[in-house]
Protein backbone atom coordinates (compact mmCIF):
# COMPACT_ATOMS: atom_id res chain seq x y z
CA UNK A 1 0.00 0.00 0.00
CA UNK A 2 1.26 3.51 -0.39
CA UNK A 3 0.20 6.37 2.25
CA UNK A 4 -1.28 9.62 0.14
CA UNK A 5 0.39 12.87 0.85
CA UNK A 6 -2.53 14.28 2.95
CA UNK A 7 -2.46 11.03 5.38
CA UNK A 8 1.48 11.66 5.41
CA UNK A 9 0.81 15.56 6.56
CA UNK A 10 -2.02 14.11 9.30
CA UNK A 11 0.19 11.46 10.53
CA UNK A 12 3.48 13.56 10.73
CA UNK A 13 1.58 16.06 13.13
CA UNK A 14 0.51 13.14 15.04
CA UNK A 15 3.82 11.37 15.18
CA UNK A 16 5.11 15.08 15.93
CA UNK A 17 2.61 15.56 18.78
CA UNK A 18 1.02 12.51 20.00
CA UNK A 19 -2.63 12.72 20.76
CA UNK A 20 -4.50 15.57 18.88
CA UNK A 21 -8.64 15.88 18.43
CA UNK A 22 -9.78 16.29 14.60
CA UNK A 23 -10.53 19.99 15.28
CA UNK A 24 -6.41 20.21 16.47
CA UNK A 25 -5.83 18.23 13.06
CA UNK A 26 -8.01 20.56 11.24
CA UNK A 27 -5.94 23.85 13.08
CA UNK A 28 -2.73 21.92 12.06
CA UNK A 29 -3.04 20.87 8.59
CA UNK A 30 -5.25 23.61 7.07
CA UNK A 31 -7.80 20.71 5.80
CA UNK A 32 -11.48 21.30 5.83
CA UNK A 33 -13.35 19.69 9.08
CA UNK A 34 -14.88 16.99 6.65
CA UNK A 35 -11.19 16.59 4.92
CA UNK A 36 -9.80 15.57 8.11
CA UNK A 37 -12.64 12.85 9.09
CA UNK A 38 -11.83 11.29 5.62
CA UNK A 39 -8.46 11.25 6.16
CA UNK A 40 -8.70 10.26 9.91
CA UNK A 41 -11.57 8.09 8.94
CA UNK A 42 -8.88 5.92 6.37
CA UNK A 43 -6.43 5.56 8.33
CA UNK A 44 -8.28 4.47 10.55
CA UNK A 45 -9.49 1.47 8.41
CA UNK A 46 -6.25 0.93 7.89
CA UNK A 47 -5.04 0.46 11.85
CA UNK A 48 -2.30 2.77 11.49
CA UNK A 49 -4.03 5.35 13.77
CA UNK A 50 -6.59 4.74 16.76
CA UNK A 51 -8.78 6.74 19.07
CA UNK A 52 -7.52 7.87 21.85
CA UNK A 53 -9.09 7.77 25.60
CA UNK A 54 -10.92 10.81 25.58
CA UNK A 55 -10.38 13.88 27.47
CA UNK A 56 -12.30 16.36 29.43
CA UNK A 57 -12.62 19.66 27.46
CA UNK A 58 -13.70 23.01 28.63
CA UNK A 59 -16.68 23.49 26.62
CA UNK A 60 -18.11 20.15 28.06
CA UNK A 61 -18.17 17.61 25.59
CA UNK A 62 -15.42 15.42 26.11
CA UNK A 63 -12.03 16.02 23.54
CA UNK A 64 -11.06 12.38 21.28
CA UNK A 65 -8.15 12.29 20.69
CA UNK A 66 -6.26 10.65 17.61
CA UNK A 67 -2.78 8.94 17.86
CA UNK A 68 -0.71 6.86 16.13
CA UNK A 69 -1.52 2.76 16.46
CA UNK A 70 1.24 1.15 17.84
CA UNK A 71 -0.45 -2.32 18.73
CA UNK A 72 -2.02 -3.49 15.42
CA UNK A 73 0.38 -2.51 12.50
CA UNK A 74 3.90 -2.49 12.02
CA UNK A 75 7.37 -1.82 9.66
CA UNK A 76 9.98 -4.49 9.26
CA UNK A 77 13.60 -3.17 8.91
CA UNK A 78 16.56 -5.03 7.81
CA UNK A 79 20.46 -4.55 7.14
CA UNK A 80 22.77 -5.81 4.97
CA UNK A 81 26.05 -5.05 5.98
CA UNK A 82 29.68 -7.23 5.95
CA UNK A 83 29.09 -10.26 7.70
CA UNK A 84 25.82 -10.46 8.52
CA UNK A 85 22.01 -9.63 7.56
CA UNK A 86 19.35 -9.10 10.40
CA UNK A 87 16.31 -8.38 10.85
CA UNK A 88 13.24 -7.28 12.60
CA UNK A 89 9.55 -5.44 12.81
CA UNK A 90 9.23 -2.60 14.95
CA UNK A 91 5.83 -0.48 15.69
CA UNK A 92 4.75 2.90 14.58
CA UNK A 93 6.49 4.63 16.93
CA UNK A 94 9.80 3.02 16.18
CA UNK A 95 10.10 0.75 18.94
CA UNK A 96 11.37 -2.83 18.29
CA UNK A 97 8.41 -5.21 18.67
CA UNK A 98 10.09 -8.57 17.68
CA UNK A 99 13.26 -10.00 18.59
CA UNK A 100 16.24 -9.51 16.51
CA UNK A 101 16.70 -11.96 13.90
CA UNK A 102 20.28 -12.82 12.65
CA UNK A 103 22.05 -14.59 9.56
CA UNK A 104 25.44 -14.60 9.35
CA UNK A 105 27.09 -14.66 5.95
CA UNK A 106 30.24 -16.66 4.93
CA UNK A 107 32.20 -14.16 3.40
CA UNK A 108 34.09 -16.99 1.27
CA UNK A 109 30.96 -18.20 -0.83
CA UNK A 110 30.06 -15.98 -3.16
CA UNK A 111 28.57 -12.61 -3.79
CA UNK A 112 24.95 -12.99 -4.64
CA UNK A 113 24.80 -15.27 -0.80
CA UNK A 114 24.08 -12.38 0.76
CA UNK A 115 20.98 -11.73 -1.25
CA UNK A 116 19.90 -14.60 -0.73
CA UNK A 117 20.50 -15.09 2.91
CA UNK A 118 18.27 -11.77 2.98
CA UNK A 119 15.41 -12.52 0.55
CA UNK A 120 14.88 -15.43 3.04
CA UNK A 121 15.12 -13.77 5.83
CA UNK A 122 12.28 -11.32 4.94
CA UNK A 123 9.11 -13.56 5.19
CA UNK A 124 10.29 -14.32 8.99
CA UNK A 125 9.29 -10.95 9.19
CA UNK A 126 6.54 -9.53 7.41
CA UNK A 127 3.08 -10.84 7.31
CA UNK A 128 -0.09 -9.09 6.14
CA UNK A 129 -0.22 -6.74 9.10
CA UNK A 130 3.16 -5.35 7.29
CA UNK A 131 3.11 -1.65 6.01
CA UNK A 132 6.16 -1.54 4.59
CA UNK A 133 9.87 -2.70 4.43
CA UNK A 134 13.44 -0.84 5.42
CA UNK A 135 16.16 -2.01 3.62
CA UNK A 136 19.81 -0.63 4.89
CA UNK A 137 22.88 -1.57 2.67
CA UNK A 138 26.54 -0.21 3.16
CA UNK A 139 28.37 1.30 0.38
CA UNK A 140 27.12 2.35 -3.36
CA UNK A 141 23.68 1.39 -4.70
CA UNK A 142 22.65 1.98 -8.28
CA UNK A 143 18.99 3.47 -7.91
CA UNK A 144 17.74 2.48 -11.29
CA UNK A 145 19.30 -1.06 -11.50
CA UNK A 146 18.62 -1.44 -8.11
CA UNK A 147 22.01 -3.32 -7.67
CA UNK A 148 24.66 -2.90 -5.17
CA UNK A 149 27.50 -1.12 -6.69
CA UNK A 150 30.25 -1.36 -4.16
CA UNK A 151 29.69 -2.82 -0.54
CA UNK A 152 31.88 -4.41 2.07
CA UNK A 153 29.06 -6.35 2.50
CA UNK A 154 29.88 -7.80 -0.62
CA UNK A 155 33.37 -8.42 -1.21
CA UNK A 156 35.32 -9.75 -4.43
CA UNK A 157 33.09 -8.34 -6.77
CA UNK A 158 34.98 -5.56 -9.08
CA UNK A 159 33.15 -2.81 -10.44
CA UNK A 160 33.09 -4.08 -13.68
CA UNK A 161 31.23 -7.41 -13.42
CA UNK A 162 28.28 -5.51 -13.16
CA UNK A 163 26.32 -4.89 -9.81
CA UNK A 164 24.65 -7.22 -7.86
CA UNK A 165 20.68 -7.27 -8.04
CA UNK A 166 18.41 -6.64 -4.67
CA UNK A 167 15.56 -7.72 -6.93
CA UNK A 168 15.06 -11.20 -4.52
CA UNK A 169 14.56 -8.78 -2.01
CA UNK A 170 11.67 -7.26 -3.83
CA UNK A 171 10.14 -10.64 -4.57
CA UNK A 172 10.57 -11.73 -1.14
CA UNK A 173 8.59 -8.56 -0.01
CA UNK A 174 5.71 -9.61 -2.78
CA UNK A 175 3.55 -6.13 -3.03
CA UNK A 176 5.31 -4.21 0.29
CA UNK A 177 6.56 -1.24 -0.40
CA UNK A 178 10.65 -1.73 0.06
CA UNK A 179 12.96 1.33 0.96
CA UNK A 180 16.28 0.44 0.10
CA UNK A 181 19.13 2.94 1.14
CA UNK A 182 22.14 3.29 2.70
CA UNK A 183 22.61 2.70 6.02
CA UNK A 184 23.81 5.68 7.21
CA UNK A 185 20.69 7.38 5.49
CA UNK A 186 18.53 4.97 7.65
CA UNK A 187 20.62 6.64 10.80
CA UNK A 188 19.55 9.90 9.60
CA UNK A 189 15.88 9.08 8.83
CA UNK A 190 15.96 8.17 12.61
CA UNK A 191 17.56 11.16 13.66
CA UNK A 192 15.15 13.36 11.37
CA UNK A 193 12.01 11.55 12.89
CA UNK A 194 13.14 11.77 16.84
CA UNK A 195 14.27 15.62 16.38
CA UNK A 196 12.19 17.01 13.81
CA UNK A 197 12.08 20.34 15.24
CA UNK A 198 15.33 21.00 13.22
CA UNK A 199 14.37 19.11 10.28
CA UNK A 200 14.89 22.86 8.18
CA UNK A 201 18.55 22.65 9.48
CA UNK A 202 21.31 21.28 7.38
CA UNK A 203 22.81 18.67 9.12
CA UNK A 204 25.77 16.47 8.99
CA UNK A 205 25.93 12.91 10.76
CA UNK A 206 28.80 10.82 11.20
CA UNK A 207 28.93 8.01 12.48
CA UNK A 208 32.34 7.07 14.03
CA UNK A 209 32.73 2.60 14.99
CA UNK A 210 35.99 0.42 15.24
CA UNK A 211 37.02 0.19 11.58
CA UNK A 212 33.77 2.21 10.14
CA UNK A 213 33.18 5.51 9.51
CA UNK A 214 30.65 6.66 7.15
CA UNK A 215 28.32 9.88 7.07
CA UNK A 216 25.41 11.25 5.81
CA UNK A 217 23.94 14.54 4.56
CA UNK A 218 21.01 15.93 5.28
CA UNK A 219 19.89 19.27 3.24
CA UNK A 220 16.64 20.84 4.14
CA UNK A 221 16.00 17.59 6.39
CA UNK A 222 16.97 14.92 3.28
CA UNK A 223 19.62 13.03 2.23
CA UNK A 224 21.33 14.75 -0.53
CA UNK A 225 21.41 13.38 -3.83
CA UNK A 226 24.11 12.31 -5.82
CA UNK A 227 24.78 10.08 -8.74
CA UNK A 228 24.50 7.04 -7.20
CA UNK A 229 22.71 6.12 -3.69
CA UNK A 230 25.20 6.13 -0.81
CA UNK A 231 26.37 8.40 2.15
CA UNK A 232 29.20 10.59 2.18
CA UNK A 233 32.25 8.00 2.00
CA UNK A 234 34.20 10.00 4.37
CA UNK A 235 35.25 6.77 5.98
CA UNK A 236 37.32 6.43 2.29
CA UNK A 237 38.91 9.69 2.29
CA UNK A 238 42.70 9.23 2.22
CA UNK A 239 45.51 9.85 3.78
CA UNK A 240 49.44 9.08 3.09
CA UNK A 241 49.34 6.45 6.11
CA UNK A 242 50.63 2.95 5.73
CA UNK A 243 47.45 1.22 7.09
CA UNK A 244 46.21 -2.31 6.49
CA UNK A 245 44.59 -2.72 2.71
CA UNK A 246 40.56 -1.59 2.61
CA UNK A 247 38.07 -3.23 1.15
CA UNK A 248 37.36 -0.56 -1.60
CA UNK A 249 41.21 -1.90 -2.42
CA UNK A 250 43.23 1.10 -1.39
CA UNK A 251 44.82 2.16 1.67
CA UNK A 252 45.70 4.54 4.30
CA UNK A 253 41.62 4.91 4.16
CA UNK A 254 40.15 7.26 7.49
CA UNK A 255 38.16 3.93 8.49
CA UNK A 256 41.38 1.78 8.37
CA UNK A 257 42.77 4.60 10.40
CA UNK A 258 40.24 4.60 13.03
CA UNK A 259 40.49 0.69 13.89
CA UNK A 260 42.09 -1.98 16.23
CA UNK A 261 44.30 -2.93 13.51
CA UNK A 262 46.02 0.57 13.12
CA UNK A 263 46.85 0.22 16.34
CA UNK A 264 48.37 -2.87 16.86
CA UNK A 265 50.21 -2.03 13.83
CA UNK A 266 51.85 0.83 15.17
CA UNK A 267 52.10 -0.31 18.22
CA UNK A 268 52.13 -4.64 18.55
CA UNK A 269 53.01 -4.68 22.24
CA UNK A 270 49.40 -2.99 23.45
CA UNK A 271 46.72 -5.54 21.99
CA UNK A 272 43.62 -3.16 23.71
CA UNK A 273 41.01 -2.28 20.96
CA UNK A 274 40.27 1.25 19.86
CA UNK A 275 37.43 1.28 22.29
CA UNK A 276 39.57 0.31 25.39
CA UNK A 277 41.64 2.32 24.86
CA UNK A 278 39.73 5.28 24.08
CA UNK A 279 38.08 4.38 27.53
CA UNK A 280 41.42 5.45 29.30
CA UNK A 281 42.90 8.16 27.03
CA UNK A 282 45.21 10.75 28.82
CA UNK A 283 46.95 13.63 26.93
CA UNK A 284 50.31 12.69 25.15
CA UNK A 285 50.54 9.26 26.55
CA UNK A 286 49.40 7.57 23.35
CA UNK A 287 50.74 8.27 20.10
CA UNK A 288 49.56 5.96 17.85
CA UNK A 289 45.55 7.07 19.24
CA UNK A 290 46.82 10.82 19.29
CA UNK A 291 47.72 10.01 15.30
CA UNK A 292 43.91 8.36 15.13
CA UNK A 293 42.54 11.94 16.52
CA UNK A 294 44.33 13.81 14.51
CA UNK A 295 42.78 12.17 11.53
CA UNK A 296 40.01 12.05 12.49
CA UNK A 297 39.15 15.58 13.48
CA UNK A 298 41.08 16.69 9.66
CA UNK A 299 38.56 14.64 8.21
CA UNK A 300 35.77 16.18 10.14
CA UNK A 301 37.03 19.48 10.00
CA UNK A 302 37.43 19.64 6.20
CA UNK A 303 34.02 17.96 5.69
CA UNK A 304 32.56 20.72 7.79
CA UNK A 305 34.42 23.48 6.04
CA UNK A 306 33.28 22.12 2.64
CA UNK A 307 29.69 21.88 3.91
CA UNK A 308 29.32 24.55 6.42
CA UNK A 309 26.18 22.67 8.27
CA UNK A 310 24.42 23.98 11.02
CA UNK A 311 25.03 20.83 12.76
CA UNK A 312 27.43 18.02 13.28
CA UNK A 313 26.18 15.42 14.66
CA UNK A 314 28.97 12.53 15.82
CA UNK A 315 27.66 9.08 16.53
CA UNK A 316 29.77 7.06 18.65
CA UNK A 317 30.50 4.86 20.99
CA UNK A 318 34.07 6.43 21.63
CA UNK A 319 32.29 10.31 21.88
CA UNK A 320 31.05 8.18 25.78
CA UNK A 321 34.96 9.16 27.12
CA UNK A 322 35.22 12.42 28.16
CA UNK A 323 38.78 12.87 27.57
CA UNK A 324 39.12 11.43 23.91
CA UNK A 325 36.35 13.18 22.61
CA UNK A 326 37.34 16.43 24.13
CA UNK A 327 40.37 16.27 22.89
CA UNK A 328 38.99 15.06 19.03
CA UNK A 329 36.51 18.28 19.52
CA UNK A 330 39.98 20.37 20.43
CA UNK A 331 41.10 18.97 17.02
CA UNK A 332 38.25 19.54 14.96
CA UNK A 333 37.25 22.75 16.00
CA UNK A 334 41.60 23.96 15.76
CA UNK A 335 41.34 23.12 12.09
CA UNK A 336 37.50 24.73 11.18
CA UNK A 337 37.19 27.80 9.12
CA UNK A 338 37.19 31.09 12.05
CA UNK A 339 34.14 32.20 10.80
CA UNK A 340 32.44 29.26 10.44
CA UNK A 341 33.28 27.22 13.80
CA UNK A 342 30.92 29.62 16.69
CA UNK A 343 28.07 28.92 14.26
CA UNK A 344 28.36 24.89 13.51
CA UNK A 345 27.00 23.47 16.91
CA UNK A 346 28.45 19.76 17.54
CA UNK A 347 26.23 17.61 18.66
CA UNK A 348 27.29 13.92 20.25
CA UNK A 349 24.32 10.99 20.06
CA UNK A 350 24.60 7.93 21.45
CA UNK A 351 22.29 5.79 19.61
CA UNK A 352 23.22 1.94 20.26
CA UNK A 353 23.29 -0.15 17.46
CA UNK A 354 23.05 2.70 14.68
CA UNK A 355 23.31 0.98 11.78
CA UNK A 356 21.48 -2.66 12.31
CA UNK A 357 17.85 -3.31 11.59
CA UNK A 358 16.17 -1.42 14.22
CA UNK A 359 17.60 1.86 12.39
CA UNK A 360 16.50 0.47 8.94
CA UNK A 361 13.15 0.03 10.17
CA UNK A 362 12.99 3.76 10.60
CA UNK A 363 13.82 4.18 6.75
CA UNK A 364 10.12 2.31 6.40
CA UNK A 365 8.31 4.60 8.88
CA UNK A 366 9.47 7.57 6.61
CA UNK A 367 7.24 5.83 4.32
CA UNK A 368 4.65 7.23 6.67
CA UNK A 369 5.70 10.38 8.23
CA UNK A 370 8.26 12.27 5.33
CA UNK A 371 7.01 13.41 2.44
CA UNK A 372 9.84 12.42 0.45
CA UNK A 373 12.25 10.90 2.43
CA UNK A 374 14.70 9.81 -1.22
CA UNK A 375 15.98 6.46 -1.69
CA UNK A 376 14.89 4.41 -4.38
CA UNK A 377 11.19 3.41 -4.10
CA UNK A 378 10.59 -0.06 -5.32
CA UNK A 379 7.36 -0.85 -6.16
CA UNK A 380 7.65 -3.08 -9.06
CA UNK A 381 4.81 -4.68 -10.56
CA UNK A 382 5.50 -8.35 -10.46
ZN1 LIG B 1 38.70 2.46 1.67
Amino acid sequence: MQVTARQKQLLYNLWREGGLSRWELHKRTGFTPNGVGQVAGELLELGIIREGVPQPSKAGRPRTPLEIDTQERHVAGMAIRRGQVSACRLNLRGQMISGMHVHKIDMTDHPEAVIETAANLLPQVIDRKTLGVGVSVTGLIDPEAQSILFSSAVQGRSATQGGISLHPIQLAANDLPVLFDNDMHALAARWALTHQAELNQDLLLVSISEGAVGAAMLVDGKPNRGCVLSANEIGHTRFFVETEPCYCGHQGCLERICSTGFLHMRNPNDQRTLLEQAAVYRSGENDALEEVIQYLGMSLANMVNFVRPNRLVLVSEVTRYPAFTDELLRRVRGAVLMNLVDRVQIDLWDQPAARNAETAGWLGLTGLYCEDWGGMHTNVPI
